[in-house]
């Protein structure tokens, strides 16, 4: 079915066009949308973080006042097979709420019975499908599921970042079914224009702030971003790696024997490309992995055995801070230090703060992947930074340089 393309405003991310729902003229069509509504359930069966549908929110609203309608499909939890524990039905109050609009629910994501539901779907109404994992063909990326997916809308929209770097029936395959009706939402959109911020159109001094616990889990980000950045500043267990690699002596911290190597071409590769990197200098240090052990500080290179760096010292926090004041691109992924403990916090705070600072004085920080979104929500950070990213799997794909299923798919 024909759709109009309202104007020629296009994003891009690998330098290919882009189309937005802001490119798609909705009026009278139903609008099939990916989200990612993945949400967190106590033992009542209620929602406890709606954070996700929040995220959506913009998408499916600016549908509906297009005047288009919606069907919305997504998954939850780790289900096999139908447990009705990992039915979508019970969000659907919560989703109801948040839209300020009633949504009808269909017992199930494909079949006669929702044809027809969707079939009789007027403007302005949203239908929630059952959790497309109830499905196995789901995760199996099945062209026939995807294919009577696809025959529930006249529009493919993907507005699911957490999942977009999955090569689902419903995330990718999918999209085929569209040639021309395909495009992003707001909330994938916008993920992908941030990270572009940094990695394409950073403004120097650029710098990246890479923390957490292990070297292994983040070496291709660093790989990836050596080529766009100016600072690299490393700290968390993962520094420990590349200081016992240089000869330090690290206690009983953290570390990847068989990563020292390297982490000593990770310096060879960043001197070469004239990116200054960043060790911590001194560590808070502990007698245990405990948040009432004693603790002390000692130099990076200098501590005792019995003893582990559970966070960035005073020096650290001094030297990671100017860094990060005097620079006009910000992308941080991990803490530095064992941020969930007290007692480690103070490391990972005082980097948080100094990001935000910089933001303050006009520079543009992007929080992505995992721990340090944790972070920033805990410290309440979240509104002084630019962006924080809502996928953690996704964005860390993002930042390795590789494509996502997801995005690729709209884009082709
Ligand atoms: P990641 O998921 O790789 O970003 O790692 C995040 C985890 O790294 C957090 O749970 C932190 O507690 C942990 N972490 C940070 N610094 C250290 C450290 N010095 N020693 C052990 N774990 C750390």
């Amino acid at each position: 079915m024909d759709c109009a393309v309202q104007n020629q405003l296009y994003l891009s991310f690998n330098f290919q066009p882009m189309r937005t729902i802001n490119d798609i003229a909705f009026t009278n069509k139903k609008a099939l949308i990916r989200v990612d509504f993945n949400v967190p359930l106590n033992e009542n069966l209620q929602v406890t973080d709606d954070t996700r549908i929040q995220a959506a929110k913009p998408t499916i609203i600016k549908i509906l006042e297009d005047g288009g309608c919606c069907i919305l499909m997504s998954h939850l939890g780790r289900p096999s097979g139908k447990e009705e524990k990992f039915s979508l039905r019970h969000i659907v109050p919560k989703v109801s709420e948040v839209l300020g609009v009633h949504v009808k629910f269909a017992e199930d994501c494909i079949g006669e019975s929702v044809r027809e539901t969707a079939e009789s779907l007027q403007p302005g109404e949203i239908l929630l499908l059952e959790n497309l994992r109830f499905h196995s063909e789901e995760k199996e990326g099945n062209e026939d599921f995807a294919k009577e997916l696809a025959a529930l809308g006249d529009i493919y929209v993907n507005d699911a970042f957490g999942t977009a770097h999955r090569a689902h029936a419903s995330t990718a395959v999918i999209a085929q079914f569209f040639p021309e009706n395909k495009c992003f939402g707001n909330l994938l959109a916008s993920e992908i224009e941030n990270v572009n911020k940094v990695l394409k159109d950073g403004q120097a001094p650029i710098t990246a702030v890479i923390g957490g616990a292990k070297v292994s889990s983040k070496i291709t980000i660093i790989e990836n971003i050596l080529d766009k950045v100016d600072h690299l500043i490393i700290g968390g267990g993962m520094a420990f790696t590349f200081v016992k690699a240089q000869g330090g002596s690290i206690g009983n911290s953290l570390v990847e024997d068989d990563k020292m190597e390297l982490a000593l071409e990770i310096l060879d590769q960043a001197s070469k490309k004239n990116v200054e990197v960043h060790l911590p200098i001194d560590s808070v240090i502990a007698n245990e992995f405990s948040n009432d052990a004693e603790t002390k500080t000692s130099l990076i290179n200098d501590i005792p055995n019995g003893w582990m760096g559970l966070d960035a010292g005073p020096e650290t926090n001094k030297l990671f801070a100017d860094v990060v004041l005097k620079s006009k691109t910000i992308l941080w992924n991990g803490p530095v230090g064992v941020f969930e403990m007290p007692s480690f916090a103070e490391g990972t705070i005082h980097i948080g703060n100094a990001i935000a600072q910089s933001t303050k004085d006009g520079a543009f920080s992007l929080v992505g992947g995992g721990d340090s979104v944790a972070a920033v929500k805990q410290f309440k950070l979240s509104d002084k930074v630019s962006y924080v990213s809502t996928g953690g799997g996704a964005m860390l794909e993002m930042l390795e340089g590789k494509s996502l299923p997801g995005v690729e798919a709209i884009l082709n």
